[in-house]
């Protein structure tokens, strides 16, 4: 009998699988790559909500796990995966630069805020006015890190590139049994795939669809990532993610040409060189309506458990809340209500 089953590998399941090599536990996932919202992503960590200019939820906390994570499995990995990039917020008049100084001098923005505002001297961008910077921002270039991750659990043979069946599930109250696989516990780390979940599929889960294009321009020459109402975020060799789109209604899994029109236009209005267009990527975030996280144990099964509703900041997000699991699980640790899915409880 091995002791955890975990279905899925996006940040949260990689997160979780880090606290249980952690504490020395025995596992197996299950990976069908039917969602990508992680591979996708823009990996950005970034501690400040840039359309209103106030902290993210726990910020600091979570920001101080989350470096030292993602640098020890770049460690293990050998090879770089995370790396320091400056965030610069374009602001759109002058009450923007207004609001931002009023934001500095909030005590928990203060550390994440620079007050000294910053001229745009890059000619291929038009920028009237200022930037705001924001401290503390990086970049964890996740699709990397996945892969190498998935070559090192296929090795090791604690990997299936299977699809999980959960109707082949059999719950007892001291074991799961998954075709032949005994374990103590399960953990469903699926991501926008929880709503073909039958165990879960009553959690509230919303979805957001993200679309970046991913473009070429030898005449841009950007080392920070510049947020303005899309973001550029730069990759080397002249590539950069632009986006992403935010669509609550299509949940459909494709790339769409009305949004790489919107992305293009948006970029339009202050790319001022030439670039072409290479690739374009979609994802569904895991949102939730009272954007909290969803964790906890089923209702009814006490060795079943979710980790999901990362929405968009599933970087920092992911480590804290799987240290949280792990503990509430082993250690008799205690979920706060506002992440717990106990609070959906009415809904079953
Ligand atoms: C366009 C875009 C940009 C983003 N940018 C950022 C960013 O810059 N910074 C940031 O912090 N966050 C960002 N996010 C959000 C972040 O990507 C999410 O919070 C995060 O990916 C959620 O991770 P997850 O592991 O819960 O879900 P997922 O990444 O969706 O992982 C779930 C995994 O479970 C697998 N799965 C599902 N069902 C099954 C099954 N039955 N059997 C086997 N496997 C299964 C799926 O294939 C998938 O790999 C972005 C998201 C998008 C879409």
């Amino acid at each position: 009998m091995i002791d955890y089953i975990v279905v899925g590998f996006g940040l949260a399941g990689l997160a979780f699988v880090e606290e249980l090599k952690k504490n020395n536990k025995s596992f197996v996932v299950y990976e069908n790559y039917s969602q990508k919202s992680s591979r996708v992503a823009g990996g950005l960590y970034n501690p400040v909500i840039l359309k209103r200019f106030t902290a993210a939820w726990l910020a600091s906390e979570q920001l101080e796990l989350a470096l030292p994570f993602y640098k020890n499995i770049q460690d293990k990995l050998g090879e770089s995966l995370v790396s320091e990039l400056p965030v610069l917020r374009r602001f759109n008049n002058v009450e923007e630069q207004n609001l931002w100084f009023e934001a500095c001098d909030k005590p928990i923005l203060q550390i994440f805020l620079s007050s000294e505002l910053i001229r745009n001297e890059n000619e291929a961008l038009d920028i009237p006015f200022l930037y705001g910077g924001v401290k503390g921002t990086g970049k964890v270039d996740i699709e990397k890190m996945l892969s190498l991750y998935v070559l090192d659990l296929e090795k090791k043979e604690l990997l299936k590139k299977e699809s999980f069946e959960h109707n082949e599930l059999v719950v007892e109250t001291d074991c799961i049994e998954y075709k032949g696989l005994r374990a103590k516990n399960i953990v469903f780390t699926e991501g926008f795939g929880v709503r073909s979940n039958p165990f879960f599929n009553y959690l509230p889960l919303q979805g957001n669809k993200g679309e970046y294009i991913i473009i070429k321009s030898k005449g841009l020459r950007l080392k920070e990532a510049v947020k303005s109402s899309i973001f550029i975020i730069p990759l080397g060799d002249d590539l950069y993610k632009v986006g992403a789109t935010y669509n609550n209604e299509d949940k459909t899994p494709d790339i769409t040409s009305a949004s790489r029109e919107q992305l293009e236009m948006k970029l339009r209005r202050f790319l001022k060189v030439a670039y072409e267009v290479i690739d374009q990527v979609a994802g569904i975030r895991p949102t939730i309506r009272d954007r909290r996280p969803l964790i906890g144990t089923h209702p009814e099964y006490n060795n079943m458990h979710i980790i999901n509703g990362l929405g968009s900041r599933g970087v920092l997000i992911g480590p804290y809340v799987a240290n949280k699991l792990y503990d509430f699980i082993e250690n008799n640790g205690s979920l706060e209500k506002e992440i717990d899915i106990k609070r959906f409880e009415h809904l079953r």
